[in-house]
């Protein structure tokens, strides 16, 4: 059996940064990173448009309050405002942090990093690497990991949490080059596993988010925190569902409908363009249902509106937004310096997770916590989102988050010992779990129900939902899990068997998907991300607070914990 002292699962921002916090810290703890990509292929490499700090750089009149106003604002009240302060008060100082490890942030003509605006944030404070910020900032963090000897376990898919006594006490990973499977043992155990975009048809997330680490510790028995907050970002190209960076829009991009209306005018006419995501994605939706919407020929009545960036000329265009161009003309072939840019609103983002404290620890329910088991960056809930995430936040709560992950663990392993489990056991339960998926003899294919799930999420659980589709989601969900039992495997190899991976990674697809439409069918209100056409309004009488879903195979039940309110009193929230 392979022991560590700490285990992260996940290699994108969140995991590596607290890798890199506990080796600086105590640098004799053995720290493996556990990963089922290389870690600089996690999603947050794909980050584009920056990384929220009240740097001052570009407008002196910002602050950490004002921040932290925007963010509670932005999240439609529900954020926990004592994990938004440590994450606004935090944020220069983690990116002078990343600054010094080496990541090349876009200057300023004086020298100092640049700031961009960002939707919803009040001020210009969005850092940024050009549009590839998560790549900048990754990048380095993996380098820095291989300089302080954190084990890097990469191409290795965790499809098991132990979880026992109340006590996480170690995972169970397969290697994918060879099918090997092993329990791996440790003092703590890390999540950092991201986010979920791949149980929606249309989505700018990778391939790799899947919801693994929310599938895990629901199946364990750890409940979700708030995921029928789902984002949905305004400008998903249409109709891939690749993102073009809000960044476009923080430079001066206009939204147009088929009549060349900037109809944002309609919805939020002090923030324009540059609304909060919900607020955006729900306006657009509302165009292309009044039939403002434009088809391909340019004809009204389509499915999309235009991204348009014409009018800030070909140098800014190629030297401010350069991946955004790239995207539109390698996947469209629009060029965006002549041509406006088909969108509409795409999966994006996981206002939800595991529930943590500020620690990072996971709680049991409302009120008690988890041993030995964290959790960081997308997958986790220390509600810094609430019900809509600010652009921009994302990147900065895996750093301020992944480092105090870090800091956490590091510390409470100090008087740990390795805990009591049966490994074998465990192990050879996996062993067979993977034995009958292969041995599986049923006529549905992984990717058919695959689609079918993502289709129905799509359909019945997207920017406006109601009752009815809700129910009616969840009544063709719980017939797809039945599916499940039919499915067979082409591949019975032990070499890359990325079907395999797909049969596993399909289970929590169906745990995240039953979680979020049940979720979604109790909250009747209509708050952030989460718009109820048969509850229109906010109703923070009965609803301001979190709710927490426990998973079991037969029902998922709902609890609900109070929101932290100790500096803005929720207020009507108007742009
Ligand atoms: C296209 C795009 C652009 C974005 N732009 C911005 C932006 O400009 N600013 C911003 O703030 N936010 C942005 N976001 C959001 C932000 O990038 C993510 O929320 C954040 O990077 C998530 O980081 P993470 O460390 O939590 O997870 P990820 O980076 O998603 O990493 C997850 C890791 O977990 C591993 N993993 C998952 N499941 C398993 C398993 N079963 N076994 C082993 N390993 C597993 C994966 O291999 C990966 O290493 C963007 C998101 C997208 C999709």
């Amino acid at each position: 059996m392979i022991k560590h002292d700490i285990v992260i699962v996940g290699g994108g921002l969140a995991g590596c940064r607290a890798a890199l916090e506990i080796k600086r810290l105590y640098p004799s703890l053995d720290v493996a990173l556990i990963a089922k990509t290389h870690p600089i292929r996690s999603h947050s490499v794909a980050a584009q448009g920056g990384i929220a700090a009240s740097l001052k750089n570009v407008d002196p009149e910002d602050s950490w309050e004002a921040h932290a106003f925007d963010t509670v604002k932005g999240s439609d009240y529900l954020a926990d405002q004592d994990a938004v302060e440590i994450l606004t008060k935090e944020a220069p100082d983690v990116i002078i942090e990343l600054e010094h490890l080496g990541v090349l942030f876009s200057r300023s003509s004086d020298g100092r990093i640049a700031q961009r605006p960002f939707g919803g944030h009040s001020h210009s404070r969005a850092c940024y690497a050009a549009d590839k910020t998560g790549h900048a900032i990754l990048h380095e963090l993996v380098n820095n990991l291989r300089r302080y000897g954190v084990h890097i376990y990469d191409e290795w898919y965790v499809l098991k949490l132990i979880l026992e006594d109340n006590q996480a006490k170690g995972v169970i990973a397969f290697e994918i080059t060879t099918s090997k499977v092993e329990a791996i043992a440790a003092k703590a155990v890390l999540f950092a596993t991201g986010g979920y975009g791949r149980v929606y048809n249309t989505t700018s997330n990778d391939y790799a988010s899947t919801g693994d680490g929310l599938g895990m510790a629901a199946a364990a028995g750890i409940p979700l925190e708030d995921m029928e907050f789902v984002q949905f970002h305004p400008t998903g190209l249409y109709p891939v569902g690749v993102l073009v960076s809000e960044a476009v829009r923080g430079e001066g991009a206009y939204l147009l409908n088929s009549e060349g209306e900037r109809f944002m005018t309609h919805y939020a006419p002090s923030r324009m363009e540059l609304a909060p995501r919900d607020i955006t994605s729900r306006a657009i939706g509302l165009e292309i249902r009044a039939g403002r919407g434009i088809n391909l020929d340019g004809s009204a009545g389509g499915p999309f509106v235009y991204l348009d960036v014409r009018h800030l000329g070909e140098v800014t265009i190629k030297s401010r937004i350069p991946f955004a161009w790239e995207e539109a003309h390698r996947l469209l072939g629009v060029d965006a310096v002549y041509q406006p840019i088909p969108v509409r609103p795409t999966v994006h983002y996981c206002m939800g997770g595991i529930p943590v404290n500020t620690a990072t620890q996971v709680r049991r329910d409302g009120n008690s916590l988890v041993e030995r088991f964290f959790a960081a960056g997308e997958c986790s809930c220390v509600s810094v989102h609430g019900g809509n995430r600010l652009g921009a936040n994302s990147l900065l709560e895996c750093v301020v988050y992944g480092r105090k992950a870090g800091a956490s663990i590091a510390q409470y392993v100090q008087d740990k010992d390795f805990p009591e489990s049966d490994y074998e056991y465990h192990l050879a339960e996996a062993r067979s779990a993977i034995n009958s998926l292969l041995e599986k003899e049923g006529t549905i294919r992984i990717d058919v129900l695959r689609q079918a799930i993502q289709d129905c999420m799509s359909e019945y659980c997207s920017v406006f939902r109601t009752q009815a589709t809700l129910e009616e989601g969840l009544d063709k969900l719980r017939k797809l899990k039945q599916d499940y039992n039919q499915i067979y495997l082409d591949d019975k190899g032990d070499c890359w068997n990325t079907e395999l991976i797909e049969a596993l990674e399909l289970q929590n697809i169906l745990i995240v998907a039953e979680i979020i439409l049940t979720s979604a069918l109790m909250r009747q209100e209509s708050r952030g991300s989460h718009a109820r056409e048969d509850y229109p309004t906010r109703n923070d009488g009965d609803f301001l607070k979190h709710t927490l879903a426990f998973y079991s195979p037969e029902k998922v039940k709902i609890d609900y914990m109070p929101v932290v309110i100790n500096r803005f009193t929720p207020q009507e929230r108007k742009y």
